[in-house]
Order: C-alpha cells, then structure tokens, then sequence
C-alpha cells in the first residue's frame, strides 16, 4: 500500500466535505419528488436498446412491471427476449416488428406493422400496473413516417402520471426531443462491424 502523510489525508478530507457539501445542496434542490420520465436513447453509437433494457431490470428489482413493444425488431430471435420471459406476467412483450425495411420492401406491411405496435403501446400506457414502457426503436418508425408524429408526441406527453417511456433508435424527431425529460446521444467512436467482425451472440442478439 502506499504511504500516505496526514497533510494529504487532511487535504483529502477537506476536499471531500466540500464535495459533499456541494453534493447535499445539489440533491436538496430537487423539488420535484417523482415524475414519470420521458427518456430518448439516440445517436449512431451502439448500447440504446439495451440500455433501456437495463432500465426494464432496474424497475423489475423493485417487483414492477414493465412493458417492451419493438417496433422493427421481432422476426428473428435474441437472448434479452427469452431472459425477460423468466420474469413471467411482470414483463409484456409485443415484438411487431417485421424485420429492418430494407429486408421487407414491402411499405404497407412495415406501415401496418407499425400502427399495430402503436396501439399496443397505446394499450401498455393505459395499463396502470405498467411503471416502465420500452418503445424499442419507435425513432425508426417515426423517421420513416410509419406513425403520425403529432398522434405520438402528443400521445406521450399525455401519458399517465408516472409513467416512464424509454423511446429509443437513431435520428430521433426533434418534436420527441423537446417532449423529453432525459434525452442521452449515443456516439459511435468504433464498431466492431467496421472490422469486419460478425454480429456476435450475447453482444448484438
Ligand atoms: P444494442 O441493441 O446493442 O443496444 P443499439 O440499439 O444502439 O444497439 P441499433 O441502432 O438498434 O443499435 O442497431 C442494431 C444493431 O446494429 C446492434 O446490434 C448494433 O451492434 C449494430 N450497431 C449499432 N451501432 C452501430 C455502429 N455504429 N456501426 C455498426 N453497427 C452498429
Ligand atoms: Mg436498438
């Protein structure tokens, strides 16, 4: 262990209780107790949809439920769906999605598609015993004009009091943005893709 003189653990002492003091002060100024969180995960950077399943598990510790509607996601298999299924009723999961556009080429299926998880989502927010709503990959569906941008905007600011929405997927709308309460930009500084490396189990699906 290294050794560390009195000076240095007063100065070290001295600078944490100012640190807490700033810290106390900070927290004490919160006057909004809870609020139901309109989140957007966003950017070119990998890691939005599995964080806000890392907010489902979150919110699943504290014995609530949560729902999960995928948007473009669904036709193929990943371990996040047959993990969550271990939490039984306490996860709803609606994967409606038909599979990426440029895989269907078919507009009034992924349109269809879309409207149909809208309403499910739709469904998920009036459910009172929903405390946590993940719309995975909503921003793709908007960006494509799948989904009327007003009908969800406005839909997602009226949602019952409490209720946090994590909406993630790239290119979100800027009307989304100004509707949110935490919005986070995921930057891509290196990808394994662009070496050549497959998507990888565990990691990607
Ligand atoms: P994840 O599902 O791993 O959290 P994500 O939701 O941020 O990723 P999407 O935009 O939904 O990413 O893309 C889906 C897939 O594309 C992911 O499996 C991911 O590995 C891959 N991907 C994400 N970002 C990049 C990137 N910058 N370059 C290449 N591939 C990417
Ligand atoms: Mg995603």
């Amino acid at each position: 262990m290294t050794d560390i003189d009195e000076a240095e653990a007063a100065r070290h002492r001295e600078k944490m209780k100012k640190r807490k003091e700033v810290q106390d002060a900070e927290v004490a100024s919160k006057a909004i107790a809870e609020k139901g969180l309109l989140i957007v995960h966003t950017g070119k950077g990998k890691g939005k949809t599995t964080a806000a399943f890392g907010l489902a598990l979150r919110m699943l510790g504290y014995g609530k439920t949560v729902g999960v509607v995928q948007f473009v996601k669904g036709a193929w298999h990943t371990g996040e769906r047959d993990a969550f299924a271990a939490f039984g009723d306490r996860v709803r999961w609606h994967s409606m999605g038909e599979g990426f556009t440029w895989e269907t080429q078919d507009l009034q299926r992924d349109v269809a598609a879309a409207e149909a998880a809208w309403a499910q989502a739709k469904a998920l927010m009036a459910d009172p015993d929903v405390a946590l709503l993940v719309l995975d990959e909503i921003n793709i569906a908007l960006r494509y004009d799948y989904l009327s941008l007003a009908d969800v905007v406005e839909t997602l600011r009226g949602r019952r009091a409490g209720l946090h929405v994590v909406a993630t997927g790239r290119n979100a709308k800027p009307e989304l943005i100004e509707a949110a309460d935490l919005v986070t930009e995921f930057e891509a500084v290196k990808h394994h893709f662009a070496a050549g490396v497959k998507a990888q189990e565990g990691i990607e699906f």
